[in-house]
């Protein structure tokens, strides 16, 4: 056997490339997706239109530039597998990834063109602790590599540790996120166009609390992306 050929078993036995979509077939090589999630991956599209199911979510609450969600997020979908595995299977690829796919659809479309910067809705310390990393801020990554622009990491804080999310009602989960971000540092984001960026969109409670903070800084314009959108 040849030696390359060799060292590339080892390193699919030691290193499984499982598609994260579905969890059954291998991607091509060089590729993190299989043909068939690659194929029917739940792009929405939103990004061309200035009106969308995010803009409907969001509005009246937060004024915004411009917002979108990158892909469609069903029960037992392919969107579904992929966060999973960004959260809780450690595959911080497949946040950068998509990031970096999108960031490039982004880039050549108005008015996400002139976003200056990118800011991920941020971690407990605690829970970032136990993750290892934010899967919103590695989202936010991807995007910046293509958007050329920086992600300001550090500009929120999530300063209580909230209970999740899952099982409250639009009220209750306004009640659950009111207070718990504060604003780390404002000169470096004055008179930016920002770009907020999250992994889940579902009642939007998490952005309008993250937003209201950031438009508070002087002349900050905002707009929204998260990885996908619950309905
Ligand atoms: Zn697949």
């Amino acid at each position: 056997m040849a030696p390359l050929r060799w060292l590339q078993q080892l390193l699919d036995v030691a290193l499984p490339n499982i598609c994260p979509g579905c969890t059954q077939h291998r991607p091509p090589r060089g590729q993190w997706l299989c043909l068939s999630c690659e194929a029917r991956l739940p792009l929405t599209d939103f990004h061309r239109f200035s009106e969308n199911r995010v803009t409907d979510r969001l509005w009246g609450r937060i004024p915004l530039e411009a917002a979108t969600a990158m892909l469609l997020f069903r029960k037992d979908g392919i969107a579904q597998n992929l966060i999973h595995h960004l959260k809780y299977k450690g595959r911080q690829d497949v946040g950068y990834q998509l990031g970096k796919r999108y960031g490039y659809l982004l880039r050549q479309q108005a008015p996400y063109h002139t976003v200056d910067a990118i800011v991920p809705v941020p971690l407990h310390l605690r829970k970032l602790q136990m993750r290892g990393y934010n899967q919103a801020a590695i989202f936010g990554q991807g995007l910046a590599t293509t958007m050329h622009v920086p992600v300001i990491a550090n500009a929120l804080q999530r300063t209580r540790f909230t209970q999740t999310q899952t099982r409250k009602s639009l009220d209750e989960r306004i009640r659950n996120v009111t207070g718990a971000f504060s604003l780390n540092q404002s000169q470096e984001l004055q008179g930016k166009h920002l770009l907020l960026v999250d992994d889940v969109l579902t009642t939007g409670a998490t952005l309008e609390s993250c937003a209201q903070l950031l438009l508070s800084v002087a002349d900050v314009r905002l707009s929204v992306a998260t990885l996908a959108i619950a309905y």
